[in-house]
């Protein structure tokens, strides 16, 4: 991952050595929206423009009071609402929930398409981040891939080779032997610093452990962890996060049992992935703390509804990103119509997240390996109770502060980069208006005219 670093290295030279020809790219845009939504939890503004400069907004406010340089290009969004990209606070390009044989445990078949061929991985990478970006996700934090193709497929990306949401990476995710597999294992607090190293070296923006592992395989296959689900020991945990925040990298934690979640936050771990478990003890460790967490529904509820067919219809028969999410919806509603175990624990997780929002939590959102699903995961938080504002609010600027990424993205404020895209509707007062994404720029770079198959 090392080249990683060169390229970002040249990026930040070129302006200097070149700096007739970076001029040239920066283009200034006017975007001019009939509402915008500026993610920072503030209510829809009628008439607002946009400016943006290059790869960054350079002005943001009321119509009236925003002067659009002259010679400026401009897009008229007059008839949409304009917001900032969506967040997907858990994403792993490369694999679907089960798309095949499940085997005796379906999610060692989901993540053993990690070991397919490589470029059977490329190819359902790229189809993914298309599907993301063209469901108007603009940024997606990527939480574990092995062989580096987190890499490989944002050097791809940045290179202007494929359509992509920024990527925003973790490498390979760290933990002890005996859970998730195929995985290398890293045992040892002296190994945890070095693995963190090795990551840091190689490019990675964060760190991700997978602290609760529910999958010891052999004869003890079942037999849980002691105590809780995790296999971390403390000094494990201890020299995993003080080596990453000697370095400057967050760390983010899988964890799904309440023991999990608290081994984590007091141990001081940056986020909490899933999260499924918030007792009011792992709400005071949250406060206590001032972690977030990103809730990942979809993938947690229903993703061994979806089967091979499913995934032909979103990669052969949807049309756009809302045929998708309708299919996908429509298949949700089914499971939860026939399962009343499903019903009483949606009562009580609604309750828990309702708790959580109101107790101040920073929550955000994630798909997972559910690409192009990221509507339902926020209309899972206003069935929770959240506004739609508030639901939208974890999928951007709210988002954003649970991954550490809000001095880049999630709000449209000056400065941050010009992650942008406009709907055909009000989300702010329906929420399932999200599907009617019209315009997609990540970075200044406007992506509206591609098709979504
Ligand atoms: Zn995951």
């Amino acid at each position: 991952m090392r080249s990683l670093r060169i390229s970002l290295m040249s990026l930040i030279l070129l302006p200097i050595c070149l700096g007739a020809v970076a001029a040239g790219a920066q283009e200034r845009i006017a975007i001019k929206a009939g509402r915008l939504i500026d993610g920072t939890g503030a209510a829809a503004i009628e008439k607002a423009v946009v400016i943006v400069h290059g790869e960054r907004i350079e002005a943001v406010g009321k119509a009236s009071s925003t002067e659009i340089p002259r010679g400026t290009r401009v897009i008229d969004l007059s008839s949409d609402t304009v917001m900032p990209g969506l967040i997907d606070g858990h994403s792993h390009p490369s694999i679907r929930a089960y798309t095949g044989d499940k085997g005796p445990n379906e999610l060692l078949t989901e993540i053993g398409l990690m070991e397919e061929p490589s470029a059977m991985q490329a190819a359902r990478g790229v189809r993914d981040l298309r599907v993301d970006l063209l469901s108007g996700v603009t940024s997606d934090y990527v939480v574990g891939e092995l062989g580096d193709n987190d890499l490989y497929l944002k050097q791809m990306a940045d290179a202007g080779v494929i359509p992509a949401p920024r990527m925003y990476l973790s490498g390979s995710w760290i933990m002890p032997t005996g859970g998730y597999s195929p995985e290398p294992e890293t045992n040892g607090p002296w190994a945890m610093r070095i693995a963190v190293r090795k990551h840091f070296e190689q490019g990675a923006h964060h760190i991700k452990i997978l602290l609760s592992s529910s999958m010891p395989t052999g004869p003890n296959a079942g037999h849980p962890y002691a105590p809780g689900a995790t296999n971390f020991t403390k000094e494990e945990l201890d020299a995993v996060v003080d080596e990453a925040h000697r370095l400057g990298l967050k760390v983010t934690a899988h964890a799904i049992d309440a023991y999990s979640i608290r081994f984590a936050l007091e141990g001081g771990v940056d986020s909490i992935q899933h999260a499924n478990d918030l007792t009011p003890e792992v709400v005071a460790s949250f406060l206590k703390s001032h972690a977030g967490f990103i809730n990942t529904y979809v993938t947690m509820m229903h993703a061994s509804s979806f089967t091979p067919q499913d995934w032909h219809f979103l990669d052969a028969e949807a049309n756009n990103p809302q045929e998708w999410v309708d299919h996908a919806r429509d298949l949700a509603n089914r499971d939860i119509a026939k399962d009343q175990s499903l019903q009483e624990y949606l009562r009580k997780r609604y309750a828990q997240l309702k708790l959580a929002k109101d107790k101040g939590i920073p929550i955000g959102v994630g798909t997972d390996d559910m690409h192009g699903l990221l509507d339902l995961e926020i209309e899972h938080l206003v069935n929770a109770g959240f506004t739609p504002l508030e639901a939208i609010g974890a999928a951007t600027g709210m988002g954003a502060k649970v991954l550490d990424i809000d001095k880049e993205v999630g709000t449209l404020e000056t400065g941050k980069y010009a992650d942008i895209i406009s709907i055909r509707g009000r989300p702010d007062e329906n929420i399932r208006d999200l599907g009617k994404v019209n315009f997609v720029m990540v970075g200044g770079k406007i992506y509206s005219g591609l098709s979504f198959r």
